[in-house]
C-alpha cells in the first residue's frame, strides 16, 4: 500500500514564515483600501460643505444687499469676503461688475456664464472653488451675487486621515507580526520538546516502550503528541506480545534440547553396550567365529558406530544451541592433534587408495584439544569420505597471531552456490538422489565450534578439481581470559562416557 498517497501534501514553503508575511501583506492592502475610501469620502464631504457655505453666503449676502444702498455695496461685499474667507462679486444681468471682492477678477463673459449656471465647481486663478450665484430680490432683481468658496483638491483632513490610517495600520501589522512570531516560537518550542522526548526514547539502552510524552498543548502539536503516544501504546502491546511469543519459543527450544539430550543419553548407553559386546565377540576371546558371523558382526559394529556418531552430533548441536557447551581452552599443539587425526584416518584413506600427506611443525594455539580434534576429524573425514581418487593433504602452519590448518582434497568439489549452505544444519551438497552417508550436521557443528574459539573456517572449491578447507585458531586467549584459566566443563554428562569405548569417530 502506498502510504504517501494518504499523507497530506507537503507545503514546499514553511507555514511559519508565510503566516506573518501574509498577515503583513493583507494588513497593508486593507490599510490602502481604507485610506483610498476615506480620501474619497473626505473630498466629497469637503466639496459638499464648500457648496453649502457658498450657497448660504450668497443667499445671506443677496438679502443684505437688497436692503443696502448702492454706495454701501462695495463695503458690504468686502466685509463679507473678509469675514468668510470667500470671494464675492456682484454683477448685473449684462455681466458688468457692481462690487468686487475677488483676488483675481473675472471677465464679463465668464461672469455671465457662472450666473447662468447658478452653482457648481469653478477653478479660479487662486485654486479650485465651489460657487453659488444668488439673485437679489426686489427692487434689485437685475443684480446677482456670486460667491466662491475654497474647495481644494487635497483637503487638509485628507493628510491627517492618511497619517492616522498609516499609523493605525503600522501598529496593527506590528502587533499581528508579533503575535505570529510568538505563535511560531511557541509551536517551535513544542515541536523541539516533542522531538527531544522522542530522541530520548530512541536512545540505545533506554527502555522505550510504554513511556508516553506529556501532552502540553491542545493545538496541532498536542494532537500530534497524542497520536504519537497512541503509537507508543500500540508498540508496547506489540512488544509485549512479541516477548511472550519469544519466551514461549525459548521455553520450547529449551524443552526440545533437553528432550533430545535425554533421549540421546538413553540411546547411547545400550548402544555402547552393543558396540562393546560386538568388539568382544569380534576379538574371538569367547571362541572362534564363522566367516558369516564375523561379517554380520562387522555390519552390526559399523551400523552401531554410525548411529553413535549421529547421536553425538545431535547431542553437540543441542548443547551448542542451549549454550551449555563450554570450551576448556589451554595452549595446545594443533600439529600434534592433526598428526593423531591423520594417523587414525589413514587406514580409511588407504582402503580407498588415497594418498595422505601431513605437513607442518609444532603450532601452539589457545584452544580446547578435544574440540580441535573433533573439528579436524570432521573436515579430514569428509575429505576422505567424498574423494574417490587422488589425495588428501593436511598442513598446519603458524601465521601471525593464528594457527592455520589446511585440508585439501582432490574430490568432486562443491558448487559455488553451496559454499555457504553446506555449513547449515542438515544440509548436504550435490545431487540429493545420490547422497552419501551422513547427517549434514558435521560442518554446521564444526563452524560453530571454530567460531566459539574465535577462529574461522573458509572453503575454496572448484567442481571436478577438489576442495580446500582452511581453519584458523587464535594463538592468544581472547581479551579478559588468562592463559592459566580453563573454561568451565560442560554440564553435559556426555563427557563422562566419551571414550569409554573408542569407536574411531
Ligand atoms: P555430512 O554428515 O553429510 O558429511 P557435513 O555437514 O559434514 O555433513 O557436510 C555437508 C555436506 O558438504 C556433505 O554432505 C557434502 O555434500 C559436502 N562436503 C563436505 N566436505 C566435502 C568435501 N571435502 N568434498 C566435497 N563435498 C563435501
Amino acid at each position: 500500500m502506498d502510504l504517501s498517497s494518504e499523507l497530506p501534501r507537503r507545503h514546499s514553503i514553511p507555514f511559519l514564515v508565510v503566516a506573518p508575511a501574509v498577515v503583513i501583506l493583507l494588513g497593508v492592502a486593507v490599510a490602502v483600501v481604507i485610506a483610498a475610501q476615506g480620501v474619497r469620502d473626505v473630498r466629497r464631504q469637503s466639496d459638499e460643505a464648500a457648496e453649502l457655505r457658498a450657497r448660504l453666503l450668497a443667499q445671506t449676502l443677496a438679502e443684505r444687499l437688497r436692503v443696502a444702498s448702492d454706495a454701501d455695496y462695495a463695503f458690504v461685499v468686502e466685509r463679507a469676503a473678509q469675514r468668510s474667507g470667500a470671494e464675492c462679486v456682484v454683477v448685473r444681468q449684462d455681466g458688468s461688475v457692481v462690487a468686487d471682492a475677488m483676488l483675481a477678477p473675472l471677465g464679463r463673459e465668464r461672469l455671465l456664464e457662472l450666473t447662468a449656471r447658478g452653482q457648481g465647481e469653478f477653478v479660479t486663478k487662486v485654486g479650485r472653488t465651489r460657487f453659488f450665484a444668488a439673485r437679489l430680490g426686489r427692487p434689485r432683481q437685475d443684480l446677482s451675487v456670486v460667491v466662491f468658496v475654497d474647495a481644494p483638491e487635497q483637503p487638509y483632513a485628507v493628510r491627517s486621515l492618511v497619517t492616522s490610517v498609516a499609523a493605525f495600520a503600522v501598529i496593527l501589522i506590528v502587533v499581528a507580526a508579533l503575535v505570529a512570531l510568538a505563535l511560531a516560537l511557541d509551536v517551535h518550542a513544542d515541536v523541539t520538546y516533542v522531538r527531544k522526548r522522542i530522541l530520548q526514547m530512541a536512545k540505545e539502552g533506554v527502555e522505550a516502550s510504554g513511556r508516553l510524552i506529556p501532552v502540553r498543548t491542545i493545538d496541532q502539536v498536542g494532537q500530534l503528541t497524542a497520536s504519537f503516544n497512541l503509537l507508543v501504546e500500540r508498540f508496547e502491546a506489540a512488544e509485549r506480545a512479541y516477548r511472550q511469543d519469544l519466551a514461549g519459543a525459548l521455553a520450547y527450544d529449551r524443552d526440545r534440547s533437553a528432550f533430545l539430550s535425554a533421549l540421546s543419553h538413553e540411546l547411547r548407553t545400550p548402544l555402547n553396550a552393543i558396540l562393546g559386546f560386538t568388539d568382544v565377540l569380534l576379538s574371538e576371546v569367547d571362541g572362534p567365529l564363522s566367516d558369516e558371523a564375523r561379517e554380520n558382526l562387522t555390519v552390526v559394529r559399523q551400523s552401531g558406530q554410525h548411529l553413535r556418531s549421529l547421536i553425538d552430533d545431535i547431542l553437540d548441536l543441542s548443547a551448542l544451541e542451549s549454550g551449555e557447551l563450554r570450551l576448556r581452552r589451554k595452549d595446545i599443539d594443533v600439529f600434534a592433534i592433526a598428526e593423531d587425526v591423520v594417523k587414525e584416518l589413514r587406514v580409511t584413506a588407504e582402503a580407498k587408495s588415497l594418498s595422505m600427506v601431513l605437513s607442518g611443525t609444532t603450532a601452539i594455539a589457545f584452544a580446547d584439544p578435544r574440540r580441535v580434534r573433533q573439528i579436524l576429524s570432521n573436515v579430514v573425514g569428509n575429505a576422505i569420505k567424498f574423494t574417490s581418487t587422488g589425495s588428501v593433504n593436511v598442513a598446519v602452519v603458524r601465521a601471525g597471531s593464528l594457527v592455520r590448518a589446511n585440508v585439501q582434497d582432490t574430490g568432486p568439489g562443491i558448487a559455488i552456490d553451496e559454499h555457504e549452505s553446506i555449513f547449515e544444519e542438515y544440509r548436504q551438497s550435490g545431487d540429493l538422489s545420490v547422497q552419501r552417508a551422513g547427517t549434514g550436521l558435521g560442518l554446521a557443528i564444526t563452524r560453530r565450534l571454530v567460531e566459539m574459539h574465535g577462529g574461522e573456517i573458509k572453503l575454496e572449491s572448484t567442481l571436478g578439481v577438489g576442495s580446500l578447507f582452511t581453519i584458523t585458531f587464535p594463538v592468544d586467549p581472547p581479551p579478559g581470559v588468562t592463559r592459566s584459566r580453563s573454561e568451565a566443563p560442560p554440564p553435559s554428562t556426555r563427557n563422562d562416557d566419551q571414550g569409554a569405548l573408542p569407536t574411531g569417530r
